[in-house]
């Protein structure tokens, strides 16, 4: 019989066993975290996964209530399992907690919840150690190899021009943001015109609010073309495997995910014109009470525009190419030309004339990766993913692929690192 008879056991013997060396510690329950645990459990390495709250963590604390995932339920499955949800159907985050939940306790992950990870450092060649926060205890841990699965956007993302703002103004980040009945009375300015803040500024005009848009350079994919979502013909496509060695350009690989519609309906900057949103250009500064926008909201719409045109003559193409019976393209309102007049040039608000009391940052999140006291970044500040030898990363954007930060990326992805995993292991002993 192998050693892992019974791994939630073996988790929490390890976990009291201060200094017991580990083969590999997983930093994070999400679905990078947890399809890595699964892999390791397939190929019977003893592991253990830390979360620094409960599985599924930045679903649960970040994520609005009207949240839904913009691909599909049969796109988001865990490796191992069959989801028995509407195939077709975009889940909500709580239910995607659900299912990280299930999984854990259907492969008997072992997943220790609440405590974090506050160091890893190497402590010779072969190891690394691993300090964790524990209620107010620290622990230490050796592990053999390291999986960095601790999410690529967990931290929110303002910039510094918030600073500017004044103070009776309120600000929230779309982390914090829940449902309009959170906000104050009166106006508020959405900034960034990729998915959250589309969808945000959506649901807000829909609740009665005056709501302004300052957008960013972002593409838009349309729900469904020819028959189909979007997003299964580009993965159908092979347009989610491209590599990073394989971009004609890398200045692509920092591209905001496009305008995309969670739920059944496309969003556009024409969607939401039309529901009476004011769609402003970039916002450059912040004075006190006044928002300074530069002119290029016609330039953004364009894109936007653009983006979807290439993508849908990318599908045209595919379809003819590989002889598929597929309906003609039927009208989408949402690629017809905006127009300036539904856009608003102003390069200057004035919040107290506007009414505006409230500004949501819909500018993105970043990684929190501190707590890695090791060479992880080049001299230009970004991410190196395989400088040292037996740390990895799994979840991370354009670590094998560009699906390497969507759900169903990270499950493939985590099926190669645990090869990779073995690999590392079988020349560490060969090398003894
Ligand atoms: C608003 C929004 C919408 C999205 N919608 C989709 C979508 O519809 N479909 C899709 O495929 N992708 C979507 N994504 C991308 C999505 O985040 C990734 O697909 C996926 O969640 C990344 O999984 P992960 O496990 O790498 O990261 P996370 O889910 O962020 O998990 C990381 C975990 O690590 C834990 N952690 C962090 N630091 C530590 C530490 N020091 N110690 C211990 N634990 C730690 C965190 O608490 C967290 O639970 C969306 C992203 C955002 C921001």
């Amino acid at each position: 019989l192998p050693w892992y008879i019974n791994p939630i056991e073996e988790a929490l013997n390890l976990k009291h066993m201060n200094k017991q060396v580990v083969e590999v510690i997983i930093i994070g329950g999400g679905a990078a975290g947890l399809s890595a645990s699964y892999y390791l459990k397939q190929a019977r390495l003893s592991h253990l996964v830390f979360e620094r709250g409960q599985v599924g963590q930045s679903w649960r604390s970040q994520r609005w209530d009207s949240f839904r995932l913009n691909t599909t339920n049969k796109m988001n499955a865990l490796p191992g399992i069959v989801d028995t949800r509407d195939p077709d159907g975009f889940s909500s985050a709580s239910s995607l907690v659900n299912s990280f939940e299930e999984y854990v306790a259907r492969f008997q992950l072992p997943v220790i919840e609440q405590t974090e990870v506050i160091a890893v450092e190497q402590k010779d060649e072969d190891t690394f150690r691993v300090t964790v926060q524990e209620k107010d205890m620290k622990r230490e841990y050796l592990a053999r190899q390291v999986v960095i699965a601790s999410g690529a956007q967990t931290r929110a993302d303002i910039p510094v021009l918030a600073e500017g703002i004044v103070s009776s103004i309120s600000q929230l980040h779309v982390s914090s943001y829940r449902n309009p009945g959170q906000l104050r009375d009166g106006a508020v300015l959405v900034v960034g015109s990729a998915q959250s803040g589309c969808q945000i500024a959506d649901e807000l005009i829909g609740a009665g609010k005056k709501v302004f848009l300052s957008t960013s350079r972002v593409g838009r994919l349309a729900r469904q073309y020819r028959g189909r979502d979007t997003m299964e013909w580009l993965d159908a496509m092979g347009f989610f495997d491209i590599t990073p060695a394989q971009l004609p350009d890398p200045s692509i690989m920092r591209m905001r995910a496009p305008q995309h519609a969670a739920g059944t309906e496309t969003i556009s900057l024409q969607s939401l014109a039309r529901k009476g949103v004011r769609i402003l250009g970039r916002l450059d500064g912040a004075d006190q009470t006044r928002f300074l926008f530069q002119s290029n909201v016609l330039e953004h719409a364009t894109f936007a525009d653009a983006f979807s045109l290439k993508v849908s003559r990318m599908i045209d193409e595919y379809i003819s190419a590989a002889n598929i019976d597929a309906p003609p393209p039927l009208r989408d309102i949402n690629d017809e030309p905006i127009g300036a007049a539904s856009l608003d040039t102003s390069t200057c608000i004035d919040a107290k004339e506007q009414c505006i009391t409230t500004v949501i940052w819909a500018t993105g999140f970043t990684s929190s990766l501190k707590y890695v006291r090791l060479p992880i970044v080049d001299d230009n500040g970004q991410l190196v993913y395989d400088r040292v030898h037996g740390l990895h990363f799994l979840g991370f954007p354009w670590l094998r692929s560009r699906k390497s930060s969507i759900l169903f990326g990270i499950c493939d992805d985590a099926k190669l690192l645990v090869g990779d995993i073995l690999q590392h292991r079988t020349m560490r002993i060969e090398s003894f």
